[in-house]
């Protein structure tokens, strides 16, 4: 039996790639153990990039997150409709914060479904426009019930005008946003039920009440520019919109007739927004756009669109940056059944000199493959877009819930760099994952792949902060500033903007980031937490060597107090220097002791208050670590009295056991 137990452990040091760590036969070589495992996890989720005062900073951020946490733990949000929710997320005190962090940019955003329809129907209000604004409610509405738009003259049957009439913003906005419908439905929609709650969104109108208003020259850069000030509200300094083909847009001429505006002169205006804009608000990065086709459309729309826009982009390289398809994919032709035409277009990316991506929302399903092939009798089901998004050289996954059911393909997800815009809030309101913390955009970060947390469709929904998403995926999934600071790397990282830009981009991110640690840092050290009371009640190991100093570890509750405070550790008289960790952790090394062995009382000191752990650690003179030679100096040194066994050491025993035995 020992022989084959030898045998074992030879060959699994001879012959395997793992890690191996002490063997936890006593205390002391137990912690080590722990230590590098959770060192190991903590370096390939990137948690040790932070800078000593962004630590102080990630306290704090945790103290917040915290209190949120105990303060919900019985109602907790991300895990309850968002449409019940919204309200008690932005009240809450850690979202104010959040606010705060600057985001990067907002990749997946469709650009007329951002902004706030209270905002937007104010902003009306307070203009010019709102002597045109309509709004048809009558019962000859039959398809256009509650849609928005402005008229001069000739208006048509069914239409009454806002201005003067009963109708307040807030009833306008609870008609009008997903939000509002869901919680106005006298059975409410099951949370799960996607399909049901699609049809709400698109075929009610949702994504198209206010479609006609932003057609209107004035109101579009109106929209525009409140979308642009909203992001920067809450330090989101880059939008990269989705949206259809221009040329949509029109202005009134003296007698009220609709003149159009074709696609070059409303790209030509917005370049000279954009220029205006930035001069205006230099902590803005950039706009740009993604165009693209309702994946349910034919093949020879499509054709004709990817055509048009190969045209188009050449002449606003920097502007129109890529190509992507929309609309329920469980609903429309699947990227296959379009790829005829999609050859077309990553044949035209492949020579736009980096200029033009392919972006595709794929993945955005629950349904596992081969259970219901895609509407329209296309071949394969919705599952397989995912393949053809990667055959097409995605820039992006839009979505990616399907790729929950296929870790085997994250390796080449995150080695190709492929990122993945993951949109809590709009997956749970559009009933994909009622639960946000089953959401599987933890699994694809915590698996190395990048993730970026964007909006989808805000506005639509009922409000417009991307700090929603951002709550969500924080208390859900536990996230701290690492995290949060990791995802506005990668947004813009992995943005469609030009390189020039992209590094101009980093800067101004990064001015907006120091300004944030700067000031939290003061917050956090400015905190007396004067409620909060310190509870030692464990340290580990207990016991360790006299003649040798090691870190032992104090766990325990309320350690907020000691954020930014200077820690004295105290074995009995002797003092060290602690520093604190988590919020539940505080390491202190211990002091040499003389060559005495003894047991003495633990104590620590935080800005001159003694606290009593109550506890006790005994130093004694040797204990045995084996070492199997990946651990280096720091956590076990083979010098001093402590007896370390390395692999060769347990070779050689090993081989004299087995000889000594025959
Ligand atoms: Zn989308």
């Amino acid at each position: 039996m020992s022989l084959l137990l030898i045998l074992g452990l030879l060959f699994s040091i001879l012959f395997s790639n793992i890690i191996l760590l002490p063997l936890p036969f006593n205390q002391y070589a137990y912690m080590l153990a722990r230590e590098q495992i959770k060192q190991h996890d903590r370096a390939v989720q990137g948690q040790n990039n932070l800078t000593s005062e962004e630590k102080i900073v990630n306290l704090y951020f945790q103290v917040l997150r915290a209190n949120d946490f105990i303060s919900t733990k019985n109602y907790f949000y991300p895990s309850r409709p968002i449409e019940t929710e919204l309200e008690n997320i932005t009240n809450s005190r850690f979202y104010r914060f959040l606010t705060l962090l600057p985001k990067g940019g907002n990749l997946h955003l469709h650009e007329f479904q951002v902004l706030d329809r209270k905002i937007f129907l104010e902003s009306i209000k307070n203009s010019p426009e709102y002597d045109l604004l309509y709004i048809c409610d009558q019962n000859s509405c039959l398809t256009k019930k509650y849609y928005l738009n402005y008229f001069k003259n000739n208006i048509p049957p069914g239409w009454t005008k806002v201005k003067n009439s009963n109708w307040t913003i807030s009833e306008i906005v609870k008609k009008t946003t997903l939000i509002g419908m869901l919680n106005n439905l006298e059975k409410p929609l099951y949370a799960t039920d996607t399909e049901a709650r699609w049809n709400l969104a698109s075929q009610y109108g949702t994504f198209s009440f206010y479609a006609d208003l932003v057609k209107y020259n004035e109101t579009r850069f109106n929209y525009m520019k409140l979308v642009l000030d909203h992001a920067l509200k809450e330090n989101v300094q880059f939008l990269e919109f989705r949206r259809g083909f221009f040329g949509n847009l029109y202005y009134f001429d003296k007698n009220g007739l609709q003149i159009s505006i074709n696609a070059t002169d409303e790209l030509n205006s917005l370049l000279k927004f954009k220029k205006k804009y930035l001069s205006k608000n230099p902590n803005f990065i950039d706009f740009i756009f993604i165009i693209y086709s309702i994946r349910k459309s034919s093949k020879d729309k499509i054709k004709n669109q990817i055509n048009n826009l190969i045209n188009l982009q050449k002449s606003y390289p920097d502007l129109i940056r890529g190509y992507d398809m929309v609309g329920e994919e469980d609903q429309g032709h699947t990227l296959l059944f379009h790829s005829e035409n999609l050859i077309n277009a990553f044949n035209y990316s492949q020579i736009s000199n980096r200029s033009f991506n392919l972006l595709f929302h794929a993945g955005e399903t629950n349904w596992p493959e081969k259970h219901i092939p895609s509407n329209h009798g296309d071949g394969v089901s919705t599952f397989e877009n995912i393949y053809d998004a990667l055959v097409l050289r995605t820039h992006r996954i839009g979505h990616g819930l399907s790729l929950a059911k296929r870790p085997d393909m994250y390796k080449y997800i995150s080695e190709r760099k492929i990122a993945i815009e993951v949109c809590p809030a709009s997956n749970q309101i559009l009933g994909y994952i009622a639960d946000l913390r089953n959401h599987p955009g933890i699994v694809y970060h915590r698996s190395g792949i990048p993730i970026v947390l964007a909006g989808d469709d805000p506005g639509s929904f009922g409000y417009n902060q991307l700090t929603v998403d951002f709550y969500l995926a924080t208390m859900a999934w536990s996230l701290n500033l690492a995290d949060l600071k990791q995802f506005a790397w990668n947004s813009i990282e992995y943005s469609s903007l030009p390189s020039n830009r992209k590094n101009q981009g980093f800067q101004k991110w990064r001015n907006q980031w120091d300004l944030f640690i700067n000031s939290s840092y003061k917050l956090a050290c400015n905190q007396s937490f004067s409620n909060v009371i310190m509870n030692i009640s464990d340290i580990l190991p207990a016991y360790g060597p006299y003649d040798k100093s090691i870190n032992v570890t104090l766990f325990g509750s309320g350690f907020e107090i000691a954020i930014c405070k200077n820690i004295t550790c105290k074995f009995n008289e002797k003092e060290t220097k602690g520093m604190i960790v988590e919020l539940n952790e505080i390491i202190c090394p211990t002091p040499l002791n003389n060559n005495r062995l003894s047991t003495v009382s633990i104590s620590l000191i935080i800005d001159k208050k003694i606290i009593q752990s109550g506890l006790k650690f005994k130093f004694i003179s040797s204990l045995s670590v084996i070492d199997d030679g990946t651990l280096n100096t720091t956590t076990s040194s083979k010098s001093n009295k402590l007896i370390v066994i390395n692999k060769e050491t347990i070779i050689i025993l090993s081989i004299l056991i087995i000889i000594w035995t025959f």
